[in-house]
């Protein structure tokens, strides 16, 4: 890894040496597996490749200029990968096994978690699959958690740069009572063709509205929704949004600078009153939106001078960023040091 190029690394995968698997069986978790194979050996009939049970979560581990490597708050992903397995009727995997197996896989996979200072970080892959056997619709009774990762640069090259996103109002992520507050695969299978679509059309993600009215923004692809008005962070609440974890950090960070949190439905109408708006989650942390364009009417919101990200997305931005690096004071013990 002598010669990596850390600031330029994809956001992509990457082969790493290890990963670790553990196999719930007979209504229990088994031993932890290490691997080095980047296959894994399922049966045709499992439900996870017919019946869509699977669920994901996405996490990253920081190296800090102490070295030390330190992941943010993973109870949190351990908690909502138990909500998304309760929601697809698939075994719950327990707060210790998840937390053991991604400090397993991150532990030996040390030497590809990429130096402080470049943005770059090691991205955590923990994914849950249904392996037991089922023609008929039902549950497995055999499950697979596994955890991958692998190094991955700061998702922006040149800084932090806006993009400009797509309102689409033809399709849905998710249905009002439908699987949109849990991470399963199936929610991303639904939005691939209005993401696609969307990139032809030279925009990178999609708006999403929320699917019964069509009067509310929902989320920005796979990416939380959030604007700021005057001293204010404002959050759309809707049912079938992911509850993402950068959002619920940064509504805190926000409410310890000073800032108004306000959590609620949020109507496409009062975009043109913000004065910045982002995406966030995990891979960037806040993606500062400079356009938004309604496919269907035309309309278009602006929010950036010269290209540039506002002011408090750059500074909640930055301090987000400083505490998982070890930069910043850790003052609401989101990190652990490993
Ligand atoms: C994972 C995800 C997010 C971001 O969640 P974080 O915990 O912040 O990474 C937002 N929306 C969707 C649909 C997601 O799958």
């Amino acid at each position: 890894m002598q010669n990596t190029d850390w600031g330029k690394l994809p956001f992509g995968y990457f082969k790493t040496e290890y990963n670790v698997r553990c196999y719930y069986r007979d209504g229990q978790w088994g031993e932890i597996e290490v691997s080095s194979s980047e296959t894994i050996n399922i049966h045709m009939a499992a439900t996870c490749l017919h019946y869509g049970q699977e669920a994901f979560e996405g996490m990253k581990a920081y190296r800090g200029k102490d070295g030390k490597v330190r992941l943010f708050r993973w109870e949190e992903n351990a908690k909502r990968m138990q909500r998304s397995a309760d929601g697809i009727m698939m075994a719950r995997v327990p707060e210790e096994l998840f937390h053991e197996m991604v400090v397993k896989a991150v532990r030996l996979n040390e030497k590809f978690v990429p130096p402080h200072g470049h943005g770059a970080s090691l991205y955590i892959r923990p994914l849950l699959i249904g392996t037991g056997v089922q023609v008929g619709v039902s549950p497995a009774k055999e499950y697979m958690f596994m955890v991958f990762v692998g190094p991955v640069g700061p998702y922006f090259k040149e800084g932090f740069n806006p993009v400009r996103i797509q309102i689409v109002r033809d399709f849905d992520r998710a249905a009002p009572q439908g699987t949109g507050h849990i991470k399963v695969g199936g929610n991303y299978a639904g939005s691939l063709y209005a993401s696609e679509r969307a990139k032809r059309e030279g925009f990178p993600a999609v708006l999403f509205l929320e699917a019964k009215e069509k009067k509310y923004i929902d989320e920005a692809g796979p990416a939380n929704f959030f604007a700021i008005k005057g001293n204010k962070y404002i959050t759309p609440k809707s049912d079938s949004i992911l509850p993402s974890i950068t959002n619920m950090s940064l509504m805190q960070i926000a409410q310890d600078m000073g800032m108004e949190v306000e959590r609620r439905p949020v109507a496409v109408e009062e975009l043109s009153g913000f004065e910045e708006v982002g995406a966030c989650g995990t891979a960037a942390i806040i993606s500062p939106i400079c356009s938004l364009v309604d496919r269907e009417t035309g309309q278009t919101y602006e929010y950036c001078k010269d290209g540039k990200a506002g002011p408090v997305s750059t500074r909640l931005f930055k301090k987000l960023q400083g505490i998982q690096y070890g930069d910043e004071p850790d003052t609401h013990n989101w990190v652990t040091i490993l």
